[in-house]
């Protein structure tokens, strides 16, 4: 559970996964745009980069109280200030998270599931990819479903829920190696697409990893 009164209120450790988030897209800025110049135009991790810097600002003058609001300010800067497919999609899918926890102030393992899944909801129904398209759905869908097995066993906590759900992301991103691209810009190379990882589904990797390494830091 995040919960208040652990030191830390859990709008406050939302916004420490925040930052992690904004770190590991400066870290892996290089990465993702390699990544992105092999199947697309080289601009995932400037987009993400900068996503998340606007996020940074935006969470700065802010302060939310509830870890809803804090996943609402961070879909508005990606909305706001990412171009591309990327933006709009993340911040559906930190939209929709944030709509599911309303506010809660603490979360469960089960809210956060909960959480995953509706974010997933938004990018399939905004971006109409399904699992095998070789797009972030690859890795946010396993993601979803390790997350609510996780939840679903007793005496599961969120840093576990998370550690599952990135670990099944990082497989999930693997997979989109062989595939070729039914969505996005990659698509537009046909056979060609073949052999590369999918920049999308690598950063949602990233992402669910350093949610789960700020969870596990502070149980
Ligand atoms: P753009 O493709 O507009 O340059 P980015 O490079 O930031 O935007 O993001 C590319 C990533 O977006 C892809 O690697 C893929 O994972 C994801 N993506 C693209 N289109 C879709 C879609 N329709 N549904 C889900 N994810 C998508
Ligand atoms: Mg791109």
């Amino acid at each position: 559970m995040v919960r208040k009164g652990d030191g830390l209120s859990a709008a406050e450790t939302t916004s420490e996964i925040v930052r992690a988030m904004a770190a590991t897209m400066e870290e892996n800025r290089r990465h993702l745009t390699k990544l992105d110049s092999e199947i697309g135009d080289g601009d995932h991790g400037n987009n993400m980069h900068r996503g998340f810097q606007a996020t940074l600002e935006r969470l700065e003058g802010a302060d939310p109280f509830t870890p809803a609001g804090v996943l609402k300010a961070v879909s508005m800067a990606l909305i706001s200030k990412v171009g591309g497919a990327a933006g709009p999609l993340y911040g559906t899918a930190f939209l929709r998270a944030s709509t599911a926890l309303s506010d809660k102030e603490d979360v469960s393992a089960e809210d956060a599931a909960g959480a995953l899944e509706a974010a997933l909801g938004g990018v399939k129904q905004r971006g109409k990819a399904e699992a095998g398209d070789k797009t972030l759905v690859d890795a946010l869908e396993p993601a979803v479903k390790a997350a609510k097995e996780t939840a679903g066993s007793s005496e599961t906590g969120v840093a576990e829920v998370f550690r599952a759900a990135a670990e099944a992301a990082k497989e999930g991103a693997e997979s989109t190696v062989p595939l070729t691209a039914r969505r996005g810009r990659a698509s537009y190379l046909g056979e060609r697409a073949a052999g590369h990882q999918d920049p999308g589904a690598t950063s949602t990797y990233l992402l669910l990893d350093a949610t789960a390494r700020v969870l596990e830091g502070s149980s």
